[in-house]
């Protein structure tokens, strides 16, 4: 109700409805904020990279419930975690949404978990396919959030095989080679540019 700005609204009375919408680059940036594989990247804010997305969904409605069909397509950046280099990763998902009133909502796991009616990313996999509406507006913006956040993963790499930096000397062992003798211990990694005591 804050934001009439929203882009990502439907409204339940004009349904059933065939809608678009694209997300830019720079809300995609602003989502991605915060995560540690998209801050190691360093890039520019706002980040033309960052990652944009297409919906194409049909909606419609049984009474109280509102559902989304459709396809969710797009790509985001993260730094690779070896190497640090930009990985494009390919977002090609079908939606199949469900959007209840809030009280129908699936109750509370036992990790007291609350079910998808917070935004962010805390929410668990098999709630992706659930939100919750008030009945008269259908609000797209977690799900598309949602879409980004979640396809993060916990390493990525530009490659299976990254032969990442060296651990002593920061270099980049993909396109360069240094002359150090044998890698540290590769938790220092994160250390590269430091200089070592000699
Ligand atoms: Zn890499
Ligand atoms: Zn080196």
């Amino acid at each position: 109700m804050v934001k009439d700005a929203n882009p990502f609204t439907v409204l339940v009375r004009d349904l059933p409805v065939h809608r678009q919408f694209e997300v830019s680059s720079a809300l995609v940036g602003e989502w991605l904020k915060g995560l540690p594989m998209r801050d190691a990247l360093g890039a520019p804010d706002p980040d033309p990279q960052a990652g944009e997305g297409k919906a194409d969904l049909d909606f419609y409605a049984d009474g109280t419930h509102a559902f989304a069909k459709g396809t969710f397509k797009g790509y985001l950046t993260v730094a690779c975690s070896r190497c640090v280099e930009p990985v494009r990763l390919e977002l090609d998902e079908a939606l199949m949404v469900t959007f209840m009133p809030p009280g129908e909502m699936p109750a509370e796991d036992d990790d007291g978990t609350a079910a998808a009616s917070e935004e962010g990313p805390e929410v668990r996999e098999e709630d992706l396919d659930v939100f919750p509406f008030d009945g008269e507006k259908i609000d797209l913006e977690p799900l598309f959030r949602e879409q980004f956040v979640l396809s993060v993963p916990y390493a990525p790499l530009c490659r299976e095989d990254c032969k990442g930096l060296c651990p002593q000397c920061g270099i980049d062992r993909n396109t360069a080679t240094c002359s150090c003798e044998k890698p540290i211990d590769p938790r220092l990694a994160p250390l590269k540019g430091l200089k070592l005591p000699s």
